[in-house]
């Protein structure tokens, strides 16, 4: 499918006149109508809540406008449970899917009465202790099964490899052990394989769980309230890639429980999600400029923004789709290399990319940054983060938070005067 920016050329001009460049811009329109459909997908479900993975983009003004579809928050850090209580959120609103979590964070996430999400059986008597010797009614285990992710078209992913979560036979025993310090009701989650650009990954996953489930009530007798498939639904990156249908999504974990769940007497079972990429990837973008072109071995264009304001491409080298503004329809016959100014030969957007003639000056849109892009940041070289503006439904730009300056740079060296020093 081609690639279409939810921007134009003389909107970009308009903006930059009051926000230079770089900046990551998000398109209000399409987060309401994908978290519309979300909702819509999984009505089936009358427990049914999107955890917004807060990682994946952790603005308050993005996360109020998710919430007006009931989302609540996914947080794994003290900082994301904070933003989550200042937007308002509270209580069984917030899931808290960490590890090795520090125990005070433990703590804080007890006193919101946010539910907490145990990775490991040795958490229970850290957690306890954190949570002042009583654990909350419910709670939560993550489940790792081992071995390889399958679906049709062959292995996704690898969880055996993997960090997280718990073995089949703790889960077994960490609900036993739980069950015995008082917990009531229980939760079961997953998160098995990263950006799956298929309808199958929820289902498939799901039909696990449900049988996890089944299993669990029977060898334990515990209260399972809720599934959390995590996150892990994807977006296509490429345009050679199909996007995900969540509809299709939601009839397939819908046709899983039926089968599963129903059937064991369990139809009262809520389905939870905590989806950050396919939330907002999509409908975010980073504008940055071209501001020089390089002819050396290679055709460079270096541009105002870096790996600090999207991370992806140097670290994993993920594919962003770049589009030149104003150039739609021009032929893509020249080749670039796309690169930021960090002294990291792997500061790169993009890497023998074919596009249209860049000239100095030109805007250019780089698609897929609503998710784990911003929020990647980082200061290396000194380099500042970007500022982040709304597209909204009405056509017009917000900043719905600034970029840094010198003086953020500095704020942490107390008592070094530095802004005296430099009259900032
Ligand atoms: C990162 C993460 C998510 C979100 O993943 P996406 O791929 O962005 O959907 C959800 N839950 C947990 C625990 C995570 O770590």
């Amino acid at each position: 499918m081609q690639k279409v920016p939810f921007i134009t050329k003389s909107k970009v001009e308009e903006i930059v006149k009051e926000y230079p460049t770089p900046f990551h811009i998000y398109d209000e329109k399409g987060i309401r109508e994908n978290a519309k459909a979300v909702k819509e997908a999984f009505s089936w479900n009358p427990g049914f809540r999107e955890y917004f993975a807060v990682k994946a983009t952790p603005n308050p003004y993005l996360m109020q406008i998710l919430a007006e579809y009931g989302c609540g928050a996914d947080c794994s850090s003290m900082t994301e449970l904070m933003l989550s209580k200042a937007i308002g959120l509270s209580g069984e609103q917030i899931m808290f899917s960490s590890n090795d979590t520090p125990a005070e964070e433990y703590t804080y996430a007890n006193e919101m009465g946010a539910i907490i999400n145990l990775d490991d059986i040795t958490h229970i008597d850290f957690c306890e202790e954190a949570c002042g010797g009583k654990l909350p009614e419910t709670m939560s285990c993550r489940y790792n099964p081992g071995g390889v992710f399958r679906m049709s078209n062959g292995i996704m992913d690898n969880p055996g490899d993997s960090k997280y979560g718990m073995t089949p036979e703790q889960m077994v025993q960490a609900y036993k052990i739980l069950m015995d310090k008082g917990v009531k009701h229980f939760g079961i989650h997953a998160f098995l394989a990263s950006n799956t650009v298929t309808n199958e990954y929820y289902p498939v996953l799901a039909g696990q769980l449900f049988e996890l489930a089944v299993k669990l009530k029977e060898e334990t007798g515990a209260d399972i309230r809720f599934i959390n498939l995590s996150g892990g639904v994807g977006i296509p990156y490429r345009p050679e890639e199909e996007p995900n249908d969540i509809y299709v999504i939601g009839k397939g974990v819908k046709e899983a429980y039926e089968k599963i769940l129903t059937l064991a007497g369990m139809g009262d079972v809520a389905i939870y999600t905590e989806m950050g990429r396919f939330m907002m990837g999509p409908y975010g973008g980073l504008v940055t400029k071209a501001i020089h072109e390089k002819h050396i071995h290679k055709e460079y264009v270096g541009v105002d923004a870096c790996a600090v304001n999207l991370m992806r491409p140097a670290m994993y080298g993920a594919y962003h789709h770049i589009t030149v503004l104003g150039k739609e329809d021009a032929s893509c016959d020249h080749q670039y290399d796309v690169a930021g100014s960090l002294c990291e030969n792997n500061d790169k957007f993009a890497i023998d990319r074919m596009l249209p003639e860049i000239e100095m000056g030109d805007y250019l849109f780089i698609h897929d940054t609503g998710a784990h892009g911003f929020s990647m940041g980082y200061n290396y070289n000194g380099k500042l983060r970007s500022a982040e503006i709304l597209l909204k439904e009405d056509g017009s730009a917000e900043l719905i938070r600034r970029a840094e300056t010198p003086k953020d740079y500095f704020a942490t060296f107390d008592g070094l005067n530095v802004y005296g020093k430099l009259d900032i």
